[in-house]
């Protein structure tokens, strides 16, 4: 390729905001970076992650050749062998002993490979992606109330609005650039004003009118109440009703829940019902303090009725508004990169549905049903049901929820594969194959914002050492397993454009996610692909979704659905703190890019507990001394920070260090395999631990 210095239109890596950026070649092997002013998603500004890219372009730690064993191997044999133990292990023991654990940094061409390979030719849907951590239970909350994974609004309604409920979610640190769209607005003076609901007071209640200090847990209760508020107050848009199921049935659980859960005071509650209904242009948000919880399937669907109930969807500056935490985990879901989804939004429940991918991919042996969710996979991992595993641009010895016994898991498995940018990472340690990827800048495809934009990410910079792009490195395994034409693809074009077609054929199956325009798509035209809303059909009412009352369900109405809400496990006397885990404003995950950073590591350079004043007194712990934070799981030492932010009783502590960069920091150790029973997703936010002085 043609290197210039002319600015490539490349997205930033890291949130799902998926702001554009404009990456110049600087001629001395990096990049400057600036936002791009023509994306839709960010109109120029970047956050303090997205500025600092360049300085995370260093080759520090990266795995450059493949290794076998620890060993230096060439490409050939690396996938060879990797071809040859999937191919003997599912001759031996079935297509259901091997697994794909993925992640929502990939980018759609390499998650569609990876799912084309593993369901369609494999047999098996056992591939799962971090992303199950991140919004698996928006993804069933939609499709209970929907009938489709389908976000409504766009981020202009976050401006359009008159109120900004921000439900579960640090927008200031989590998904900067909205946070500035949201401020830029409201300094105009025609703004929004913002209620703020989460148990910890953070950066993000700087900008709030009410900051609801809730229980944790007492999200359901909250808006069952508010749901049962409208009701009551004849505030149910009953025009729009026409549209819905499930009204009466939803309001009545309602009405029976308890608000006390909330733990709230009957005054607050009813100022921010007041504002809620009071308010024609609504839009909720929510993120990960709603999703990560044994309950975050209802939480999610409790917010939906309120905006079902009142109509207030699919219209300028209303509607419920789930914000994905990575760049791509969008892309993911609509590419059917979770175990219990097809591509392209279509029913892997569904027998024609199946049949009608198989056919599309001429595909040998289709899987039958879901598979395995990402704990579940680890679960099987450790029982060795699964015994051929490849892990995909993720850190899951780390990252998963029993973080020890994960890594445990995976260490006893009997063939590991592990690609990674990187050559040291807590989970690289326990792989029999390495292969080295290529990272942000070195490679090109497409990812889809929170908001449903696909945006071009392109490459900017040489590929370095002998790194392959993921989506290359998945087909030339598929074609060494015996699947030559179905994986001869040459260029990431070629692979989108399949993916285009498919989705035509799930258009005719009645799914939403249609981007057939593309079917055709030329290399030239690929690169030149300009920021995009799916479907077209949504474009003509203006980008949003169910404005016109017509939903994915088969008798076309959404569906209230009844929420009974539940009380967070009860805590054991000898793990007395409710331990909160989540991010800071300038570290992104494992830290693999951001650590390279002076400048993202200034900002908060090692793992804390936050904790009440309250207890750290009881506890004798005062500011800056080390405590030991112990559950039945794993164990962590860290650096006390008092502060009434969190809680009596509710400590914060991040979630990014690893084995590599504080192994005593390992917050996902702590938290136990709990999972919520729709989404599968883990309950990051509750885990059950001891604090005493180290
Ligand atoms: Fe990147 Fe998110 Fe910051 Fe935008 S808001 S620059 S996508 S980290």
């Amino acid at each position: 390729m043609n290197f210039q210095a002319r600015p490539i239109r490349t997205t930033c890596p890291y949130c799902g905001v998926g702001c554009g950026v404009l990456a110049r070649p600087d001629g001395a092997g990096g990049l400057e970076i600036s936002g791009d002013p023509e994306h839709p998603a960010n109109r120029g500004r970047l956050c303090v992650k997205g500025a600092a890219l360049a300085e995370t372009l260093r080759p520090d730690g990266r795995l450059l050749t493949p290794r076998i064993h620890g060993r230096v191997a060439d490409w050939d044999s690396a996938l060879d062998m990797v071809a040859r133990r999937f191919r003997e292990t599912i001759a031996e023991h079935g297509p259901d002993s091997v697994g794909f654990y993925v992640s929502g940094q990939l980018l759609t061409e390499d998650y569609y490979v990876a799912n084309k390979l593993m369901k369609g030719f494999i047999g098996s849907a056992n591939i799962d992606t971090n992303s199950r951590l991140c919004m698996a239970s928006s993804v069933a909350g939609h499709r209970r109330a929907f009938g489709s994974d389908t976000v409504p609004g766009l981020y202009e309604d976050f401006e359009e609005a008159e109120l900004v409920v921000l439900v579960g979610s640090n927008l200031a640190w989590c998904h900067p650039v909205l946070y500035q769209r949201l401020v830029a607005a409201r300094e105009k003076g025609q703004g929004p004003r913002v209620v703020v609901i989460d148990p910890r007071r953070t950066a993000t209640c700087d900008i709030a009118d009410l900051h609801l200090k809730i229980k944790p847990g007492g999200d359901a209760a909250l808006f069952n109440a508010l749901l049962a508020r409208i009701d009551r107050q004849g505030a149910v848009d009953r025009d729009f009703m026409a549209h819905v199921s499930g009204v009466e049935d939803a309001i009545r659980a309602a009405r029976a829940s308890d608000p006390e859960m909330t733990g709230l005071s009957l005054g607050d509650m009813a100022r921010f019902f007041d504002m809620w209904i009071g308010t024609e242009k609504v839009v909720t948000v929510y993120s990960q303090g709603i999703n990560q919880s044994d309950s975050g399937t209802d939480k999610v669907n409790a917010i939906i009725n309120c905006h079902l109930a009142t109509g207030r969807i699919g219209r300028p500056g209303m509607g419920p508004f789930s914000v994905t935490g990575q760049p791509n985990a969008m892309g993911g879901r609509e590419v059917g990169g979770l175990a219990n989804m097809l591509a392209c939004h279509l029913d892997i429940e569904n027998k024609a549905h199946r049949d009608a991918v198989q056919d599309f991919w001429q595909a040998p042996r289709m899987a039958p049903g879901p598979g395995l969710k990402a704990v579940e996979m680890f679960r099987a991992v450790e029982e060795g049901r699964i015994r051929a595993l490849w892990i995909i641009c993720t850190n899951p010895a780390v990252t998963m929820p029993e973080a020890d016994r994960v890594a445990r898991a995976i260490e006893g498995c009997d063939f590991v594969v592990v690609s990674d940018m990187m050559e040291q990472t807590d989970t690289t340690r326990l792989a029999h194959v390495l292969l080295p990827a290529t990272g942000w800048g070195e490679k090109d495809g497409t990812v889809t914002n929170s908001e449903r934009r696909i945006s071009r990410q392109r490459r900017s910079l040489p590929q370095r050492g002998e790194a392959r792009d993921d989506w290359r490195i998945l087909a030339d395994v598929g074609r060494r397993m015996g699947w030559e034409s179905a994986f001869g693809w040459s260029s990431a074009a070629e692979v989108f454009a399949e993916y285009a077609a498919l989705s035509g054929l799930a258009g005719e199956l009645g799914s939403d996610f249609d981007i057939s325009a593309h079917a055709g798509i030329t290399p030239a035209e690929y690169d030149a692909l300009e920021p995009f809303l799916w479907p077209r059909s949504a474009r003509r009412q203006g980008g949003r979704f169910f404005g016109d009352g017509r939903f994915h369900t088969p008798d076309g109405k959404a569906r209230m659905v009844p929420v009974t809400p539940r009380v967070p496990q009860p805590l054991a006397p000898a793990y007395p703190f409710r331990l909160n885990t989540g991010r800071v404003r300038d570290h992104w995950h494992t830290m693999t890019r951001t650590a390279l950073s002076p400048r993202l590591s200034r900002h908060l350079a090692e793992p804390y507990l936050e904790l009440h004043p309250q207890d750290a007194a009881e506890l004798g712990l005062k500011p800056a001394e080390l405590a030991e934070v112990s559950s039945p799981h794993g164990r962590a030492i860290l650096r006390v920070l008092v502060s009434d932010r969190v809680a009596p009783g509710h400590p914060f502590a991040p979630m990014h260090w690893t084995g590599e960069t504080a192994p005593s920091g390992r917050i996902d150790a702590l938290v136990p395999w709990l999972t919520d029973p729709l989404s599968g997703q883990p309950a990051s936010k509750s885990a059950p631990v001891a604090i005493r002085p180290f």
